[in-house]
């Protein structure tokens, strides 16, 4: 694309070895510039957007920062102005910088050295989701050289993958600035194929706590393990009740909520009773079902019908919980002006829903109505050897380029 060719691009550090006759995706530096960095969850990502932040404020664009965990990691806001210098309205383009682990995974290349063999390009990160904020940051320039109607902001955040930690930090930065976006794109790997609605996403932490004794005298302890055990099989009848009765939706691979417990750990001796037992469960819920009432449900039963029960062989006893993550479902609406946008753009109108969960549904709770929408296939996201085809990022960029149009007035007056 010639009109991107004045982009302050990194260098690339990426040797290309295809024969592939496609012809390279503009967005290739960039992206190849954010796999370079190390951006797992558990490490800090400022070093990616401080990298950002500058190659902005060189085209005269500040961005906002938001800091979370003491410092080291951040969210960037950067808004392109409309032509009068309207900074308010306008659509939002979102991806998080964090990736999943690759520990225990087999690669066959770095993971942090991008790697374009046979017109693929593998490297953590790649597919979920720097080839889509890479594709983003490659056609700033774009967007300023058109004379948009309407401002577009880039959200980038960070902690996505632990559960959506990042990105409230940023919208609550928003909402006291008073910026209200009309609408919002969230770029996770989609196949460039719309999805207007997504699961919910609660993830909890259970403790029981019992009373230790010496096995041959169970009477005089309270078995820890035996009542995490019995709330396990009361989370379990729940998800069947999901699976048999529903609410139901078919859009969805499962259509009907979920529920499960994840990890468990207690007890440290075989003749000793168990004082303590820890396990995590999560649900999954249709956006339509409010995920509230949910754990209320589990709450009640661990409070009305066990703990009496333990109470009676031992006062020490107590049931603890604590919500680990959760990340609100997507359920956007066909009239939306986004959703419509998103298909006027991509010409798919097919009802997708995907049990996976986004930011979007954060976006749209904060009242930015949201849709997810970009380049690579999900299955590829979280495994050895990530990979985005080029053909995806260039696929990618000529949407973005239609959605910059869009955005412009020239476009409006029409
Ligand atoms: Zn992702």
């Amino acid at each position: 694309m010639s009109h991107v060719a004045d982009t302050a691009q990194p260098a690339s550090t990426t040797s290309v070895s295809n024969a592939s006759s496609s012809p390279t995706p503009a967005s290739l530096p960039w992206i190849e510039r954010l796999v370079s960095i190390d951006t797992v969850s558990r490490n800090p990502n400022l070093g990616l957007i401080e990298m950002v932040r500058d190659a902005l404020r060189a085209r005269g664009i500040e961005a906002t920062l938001t800091h979370g965990k003491g410092g080291a990691w951040a969210n960037l806001f950067a808004t392109i102005p409309a032509h009068d210098g309207a900074t308010h309205g306008g659509i939002v383009l979102s991806g998080h910088t964090d990736v999943v682990p690759v520990d225990g995974q087999q690669w066959d290349s770095d993971p942090f050295k991008p790697e374009v063999r046979d017109g693929l390009l593998y490297g953590r990160g790649s597919c979920d989701m720097k080839g889509f904020i890479g594709a983003a940051l490659t056609l700033v320039p774009q967007m300023q050289q058109t004379k948009l109607a309407k401002p577009i902001h880039l959200a980038l955040s960070f902690d996505e993958e632990v559960g959506c930690v990042g990105a409230p930090l940023m919208l609550e930065e928003l909402a006291r600035r008073g910026v209200k976006p009309e609408g919002c794109i969230v770029g996770e790997p989609t196949s460039m194929r719309p999805i207007i609605a997504h699961k919910g996403i609660n993830v909890y932490q259970c403790c029981v706590r019992g009373h230790a004794a010496h096995s041959s005298l169970t009477p005089k302890g309270l078995n820890a393990i035996e009542y995490a055990a019995r709330l396990i099989c009361y989370i379990r009848d729940m998800a069947d009740q999901f699976r048999e009765q529903g609410p139901f939706d078919d859009c969805f691979d499962v259509p009907f909520s979920t529920a499960q417990t994840s990890t468990i750990t207690g007890g440290n001796a075989v003749n000793t009773v168990p004082a303590e037992c820890r396990f995590a469960f999560e649900f999954r819920n249709l956006p339509t079902l409010d995920p509230e009432p949910i754990f209320a449900r589990v709450e009640h039963y661990a409070r009305e019908t066990l703990l009496p029960k333990m109470q009676r062989e031992h006062a020490a006893a107590a049931i603890e919980f604590t919500k680990v993550a959760a990340a609100p479902g997507l359920d956007a609406t066909e009239q939306a002006a986004i959703t419509q946008l998103v298909r006027a753009l991509t010409g798919n109108h097919d009802k997708r829903k995907v049990a996976y969960g986004t930011e979007a549904g954060l976006f749209s709770l904060a009242g930015i109505p949201s849709i997810v929408c970009g380049p690579g296939d999900i299955q590829q996201a979280h495994k050895a050897n990530e990979f985005v085809a080029l053909e995806q990022l260039a696929q990618c960029e000529r949407f973005l380029g239609k959605f910059i149009h869009s955005m412009s007035v020239d476009a409006h007056a029409h």
